[in-house]
């Protein structure tokens, strides 16, 4: 890369937030840079650690239970005013389930408490009685054109969406809440799903266009080399055929 240049990935709560193999997005999103020869950092940063997301290029947050989630609100809210402009700023952000969550307003726990979210975007969740689980399909605009992304949701908080973009249309499965049809949302370069699986291994364009993101964002050029993902398009595929007949 040009000047040695580094992107830097900040892995949230590696430890608490680490439901169903989430930690497979920052794996694909490592490789899939350093097959191009894109040298990449990963900080891993737990409660109380120090870090400047103005300063990163790429931020996860994966899924926690409820139990997890109200662990780490307080530490997230100290960090709320720098990880707000660094959002504003064009911060790749990757967010799934319980780290989607706690971006919005709140989430309502099942037994009545409020867990308070970031606020960042606009949208809040309620836990319902009935768990949404299952494989997902969704209809997701990449760079113009419509993809079809898969995955595995398992989530009883059901979020709706204020004024921000979902991240796209369900096409099977629940999604934000088992009834608008809308999955995950999307502000900037902030992308918030339901989808674990993990996310990103399984879907390599989403993968590409988040590492294109982040390298536009630095000014580098994001012309990324085609890799060999035929075994990952032939198990789209398969899924797709399962849950779209
Ligand atoms: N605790 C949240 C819910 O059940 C998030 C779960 C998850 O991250 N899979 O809605």
């Amino acid at each position: 890369m040009p000047g040695g240049t580094v992107l830097k990935i900040c892995h949230l709560y590696p430890d608490l937030l680490n439901l169903y193999g989430d930690r497979g997005n920052v794996l694909a999103f490592v490789r899939r840079c350093q097959w191009r020869g894109i040298a990449v950092e990963v900080h891993r940063i737990n409660l109380g650690d120090a870090v400047d997301f103005r300063e990163m290029d790429f931020l996860f947050l994966g899924g926690g239970s409820d139990r997890e989630q109200g662990l780490m609100a307080a530490d997230l809210e100290k960090r709320r005013e720098q990880l707000g402009e660094a959002v504003e700023d064009g911060l790749v952000v990757l967010a799934i389930c319980g780290g989607y969550q706690l971006l919005g307003r709140y989430y309502r726990t099942l037994e009545g408490r409020v867990i308070p979210g970031l606020g960042l975007l606009d949208f809040y969740t309620e836990a319902g009685r009935k768990r949404l689980t299952g494989n997902v399909a969704v209809e997701v605009a990449i760079g113009g054109e419509k993809v079809r992304v898969t995955g595995f949701e398992n989530h009883a908080g059901q979020t709706f969406l204020g004024q921000i973009a979902p991240l796209g249309r369900v096409l099977a499965g629940y999604g934000n809440n088992g009834r608008d049809g809308t999955e995950g949302a999307r502000h900037k370069n902030v992308f918030c799903s339901y989808l674990h699986g993990p996310l990103l291994p399984k879907n390599p364009r989403l993968t590409d266009h988040l590492i294109a993101l982040a390298l536009n964002r630095r000014g580098l050029p994001a012309d990324l080399a085609p890799l060999d993902d035929r075994l990952e398009t032939a198990a789209g595929e398969v899924m797709l055929r399962r849950l779209l007949r």
